[in-house]
């Protein structure tokens, strides 16, 4: 069921949101060379619990950790452990906040200090990519229209479309309907409506849009080894646009 948020579940909603911006701004200091995903991830952890939130994911289908740490070639779903980020990686950090019961849930992609070119490009078209998503949002339009937004950017930009993950709804569940893919049809899918509030999360790779999961069960990465990044806000249906919940 597509539910419509109530104003008291918008203002949860909203606040949940700027504790993932805000968990965002403040582990970026730390992206460097040396530390440890297993390191970022507490420092989110320790940085959400402060703020009166729990970490969306922990526990979330049996997922170990409180944040999705991804490095390099891997896609989605990395597991925070003892790897050391090194010069020239970019790692995708993907963070959900509970507040009062209700989630926002944002991924971005960091350059780890200076990046290949093709790392930079790959990194500002995903989030234009985004940005192209959300353009498309308001009352009336359809879930269609974002996929269509995102692929067709993506595609101009010779970047691969990850088919087998997609964004969602976002309420007392981290992941509710509908599924909002990264692909599609304008016009198609479920209409959106003033009140809903949805995860756009593009998930675009430098090679090849397939993908396979490591022996862990969780890790996605690219059927090419080549890098992808992910950038995702958790947004609310207006009228004539969108409001960024989870915006830093
Ligand atoms: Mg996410
Ligand atoms: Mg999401």
């Amino acid at each position: 069921m597509i539910t419509i948020k109530t104003p008291e579940q918008i203002e949860l909603l909203r606040k949940a949101g700027k504790i993932v911006g805000d968990t965002h701004n403040y582990l970026k200091q730390f992206i460097k060379p040396g530390i440890t995903t297993k390191e970022l991830n507490r420092l989110a952890e320790e940085f959400i619990l402060n703020s009166d939130a729990t970490p969306s994911f922990k526990g979330l289908y049996g997922f170990p950790a409180g944040c999705c740490i991804s490095v390099n070639e891997e896609v989605v779903h990395g597991i925070p452990g003892n790897r050391r980020l090194k010069e020239g990686d970019i790692v995708s950090i993907d963070i959900g906040a509970c507040y009062h019961g209700f989630h926002g849930d944002s991924a971005w992609t960091y350059p780890v200090g200076n990046i290949s070119h093709p790392k930079a490009r790959l990194l500002r078209d995903t989030e234009q990519a985004l940005m192209e998503g959300l353009s498309v949002i308001k009352n009336g339009a359809h879930v269609g229209d974002i996929g269509y937004a995102v692929e067709k950017y993506a595609t101009e930009h010779r970047l691969g479309v990850v088919k087998e993950l997609v964004g969602h709804g976002v309420g007392s569940s981290v992941h509710e309907e509908p599924d909002v893919p990264n692909y599609g049809k304008k016009g198609t899918g479920p209409e959106l409506k003033t009140g809903m509030v949805i995860a756009v999360e593009p998930m675009l790779n430098l090679g090849t849009a397939d993908v396979y999961m490591l022996d862990d069960d969780w890790t996605v990465i690219t059927a090419d080894d080549k890098p992808s990044a992910h950038f995702e806000h958790t947004v609310l249906v207006l009228d004539d646009g969108y409001e960024i919940l989870t915006k830093r």
